[in-house]
This record gives structure tokens, sequence and C-alpha cells, in this order.
């Protein structure tokens, strides 16, 4: 009798402990949180939510809140949250694109100018370098 009440009160004191932590980690630990961002006023503003949310769960464990004034702000916050994830988001998204979009639009037309500059007459391989054979058909190329 006395074994099984011990290994109860462990197992009870143990979910409360886990269930604690998980309660006091998770806010602060949502990916996004740890990326480096560009985009610090959008990062303070989400850092900014986040405390609040740790201070909101904070007040209502130690019993300063309501469950529904609880609640209403937690909604309110995670919806301040998403939408700032959001534009954070669509920000990187944009910036991301551009800069690849610009980076291959580059790389594409200067190989475009090269393989233009080096294409074989006969099967009409192209090569970045100038060859006095090519390399597909091994026939003598010719440059224009
Ligand atoms: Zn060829």
């Amino acid at each position: 009798m006395s074994d099984s009440t011990l290994i109860i009160a462990l197992t009870s004191l143990l979910a409360v402990v886990v269930l604690a932590f998980v309660l006091r980690v998770r806010p602060q630990d949502l990916p996004p949180a740890e990326k480096p961002s560009p985009f610090a006023h959008l990062d303070e503003r989400k850092a900014a939510i986040y405390e609040n949310l740790r201070d909101l769960q904070f007040e209502y464990r130690v019993g300063k809140l309501s469950d529904t004034d609880y609640q209403n702000t937690k909604t309110d916050l995670q919806k301040q949250l998403a939408a700032v994830l959001a534009e954070v988001d669509r920000l990187k998204a944009g910036t991301g694109s551009e800069v690849n979009g610009t980076a291959a639009a580059a790389a594409a037309a200067k190989s475009a100018v090269k393989a233009s500059a080096f294409k074989c007459s006969h099967c009409g391989a192209k090569f970045e370098r100038e060859l006095r054979f090519c390399g597909e058909c091994g026939k003598a190329m010719s440059h224009v």
C-alpha cells in the first residue's frame, strides 16, 4: 500500500513538473523567435507579444486573471502574433525571391552571353568557353 502510494505521488509530481516545464518554455520556444531577422521592428513587436503572453500566463496562474480575461487576452495576443509572423513571412518571401530572382537573372544573362558566343554550328551544343573541338559531337568548332 505504501509502495503504490509512493509511486502515485512520484508520478503525480513528475507530471506536475513536466507540465510546469512545458507551460513555462512553450512561448519562447517557438522556432520563429530564434531566427535572426532583418526586420527589426517586427522582431521587437514579436518579442513584446511573447513577453505579454508569458506575463499573461504567469498572472493567470497566480490567480490575478479570470478565465474569461485570460482567454480573451490570449486570443488577442495570438492574433497579433499571427499577424506579425505572417508579415515577417511575407517580407522574407518577397525579399528572398527578389534576391534569388536577381541573382538567377544575372547568372542566366551571363551564361546566355557566353553560351551564344560558343555554340557548335554542327550540333548546336553550347559551351561557356571557347573550344577547338565540340565536346558533344567532336567536330571542329568555327567561331563566328
Ligand atoms: Zn557539336
